[in-house]
């Protein structure tokens, strides 16, 4: 699209990424001109517009009341009528018509790309290149899904004596909540509500407050895809709604993916009340995310691996590297290299195709990464300068003594670094799964035995050996983790679905 003006140079751009390619050329100057084209987010702040947020009042999309706090509980309680309503007719359509829209869906996403990738720069400050991730992933999960539903959710017939047929149906359970976070607004918002709706259910979805207009684009395109528009309906708003969807009793199930204390909050509210049936919640939380590199990993191959899986998406992911555990040989040369990587890292403008790094998602999280960055400062390795206005934490390496100094994780562009002794491997390993987490973990080594070692006792759900530790690809690491960072089952793995529906035996006497 060489007619579209953009603020750089093509060429100079996604330098890290390996070139562009023509189709890349043309989607990067296409979401440039849609991003100059749309209104800033409704909720008033940007990269260049300073460290300013207003937060949204609740509200329920389409036919709800207004958006008052005092309102909020009957606005979810419609939302979940007109869900309720819809089960029936939704469970009642074939699995494969359900997969077929699911794969239309996908087209649609692909089709929209633009409208999407641009919502995703203006909304969650995502990159270029990240918001072109999330429209690939969101693709992606609806296609997977859609193949899992075929192959995985069709009726097994099962052995029994002559004279009797043993049936296994896969069946949806009937409303689900999903609640999504801001960092995958896209992906994950769709990723939980297409498993739900593909194995039969009905959905409430809610997205995080901070990203609704790109929830309300993919609702709209599910809804045009086929989806019937009472089988998905949209609600949007802060915790109050969150815990007033999961606060009702006709919630069939949750697939929540945020914090371990609010997921542990919709664990307590699933089981409150004596008549209230028990039901599933699939919860992907964070982690305190190490990487463990021994003296005979290759250190370019480190550095770079570091700086993906540390500052990426601005450490905003929750399989993000917060803690590098480098063996002490190698230590002080591993770390002189990351420092003169990190100057290389560009911050700004998200919308900029040269940016590395944007700003964090709003001014509560700058303030908390800020505040802690600012008590560590005696610790600080390196920290790399930042615009001068707007939400940019800047990408920041601290010296701890002991991994266990660590104690939470902070969800930004900070990276922890200690080191370990030679032959303290499986040591280290247990320390680091001490802390609880279990989400993702990364070695760096030559060494098969201890690749062996670290694959037999690391306690996660996503293992990484010499490479980065994020971008799990759909259908082939499949993601999520155990422990304080989640349930399962895994997201874009073959065993998801099922925890959505209701296993129903049938045996009939013949
Ligand atoms: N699936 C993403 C990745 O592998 C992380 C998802 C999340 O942050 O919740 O990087």
């Amino acid at each position: 699209h060489p007619s579209i003006p953009l603020p750089v140079d093509l060429f100079g751009a996604w330098k890290n990424s390996g070139g562009i390619d023509l189709a890349e050329r043309t989607i990067l100057a296409e979401t440039a001109a849609a991003i100059a084209a749309s209104p800033p987010p409704a909720r008033g702040r940007g990269p260049g517009g300073g460290p300013t947020l207003t937060t949204s009042e609740p509200a329920v999309e389409a036919g709800g009341p207004p958006p008052a706090p005092s309102r909020t509980r009957e606005g979810v309680a419609s939302a979940i009528d007109r869900a309720s309503a819809a089960f029936p007719g939704w469970a009642a359509t074939p699995l494969a018509t359900r997969a077929a829209i699911l794969e239309r869906l996908a087209d649609l996403l692909e089709e929209n790309r633009i409208e999407l990738m641009a919502l995703a720069v203006k909304e969650a400050f995502k990159t270029i290149p990240d918001a072109l991730g999330e429209v690939r992933e969101a693709a992606d999960f609806c296609r997977y899904y859609a193949l899992q539903a075929r192959t995985g959710l069709a009726p097994i017939t099962l052995p029994g004596p002559t004279g009797e047929r043993n049936e296994l149906r896969m069946e949806g359970r009937g409303v689900w909540a999903t609640i999504a976070p801001w960092n995958f607004p896209l992906a994950i918002f769709l990723g939980q509500t297409a498993a739900a709706l593909v194995a039969g259910n009905a959905v409430v979805a809610k997205p995080a407050p901070q990203t609704p207009e790109i929830a309300r684009a993919a609702v709209r395109l599910a809804h045009q895809a086929g989806v019937p528009e009472d089988a998905l309906v949209l609600v949007t708003g802060g915790p109050e709604v969150g815990a007033a969807l999961t606060s009702d009793h006709r919630i069939a199930g949750v697939a929540f993916t945020g914090s371990t204390p609010t997921a542990k909050k919709i664990a307590a509210a699933l089981l409150e009340g004596n008549d209230r049936p028990l039901v599933p919640l699939i919860a992907e939380t964070g982690g305190i995310n190490a990487m463990i590199v021994d003296s005979t990993a290759l250190p370019e191959q480190v550095v770079a691996d570091v700086l993906t899986s540390a500052f990426r998406s601005a450490g905003q992911r929750c399989s993000a590297l917060r803690l590098l555990l480098l063996q002490e040989e190698i230590a002080e040369g591993v770390i002189e290299m990351l420092r003169g990587a990190m100057e290389l890292l560009i911050l700004g403008d998200p919308a900029d195709p040269r940016t590395d790094i944007g700003p964090v998602i709003d001014q509560a999280a700058y303030d908390k990464l800020m505040a802690y960055r600012d008590s560590a400062k005696a610790q600080w390795i390196k920290t790399v300068p930042v615009p001068a206005t707007g939400l940019f934490v800047p990408p920041t390496m601290i010296r701890i003594d002991r991994p266990e100094d660590l104690t939470r994780e902070w969800f930004g562009p900070i990276l922890h670094v200690a080191t370990w002794k030679a032959g303290t491997l499986a040591e280290t390993v247990a320390r680091v799964n001490a802390k609880g987490f279990g989400l993702t973990m990364g070695l760096h080594s030559r060494i098969a035995r201890s690749a062996e070692l670290v694959e037999a006792e690391a306690r996660v759900g996503n293992l990484y050996i010499n490479r980065s530790m994020i971008g799990a690809v759909v259908g082939s690491q499949p993601f999520g983790g155990e422990g304080l960072s989640g349930t399962g089952p895994k997201a874009g793995g073959p065993h998801y679905l099922h925890r959505f529906c209701a296993e129903r035996a049938v045996s009939v006497d013949t």
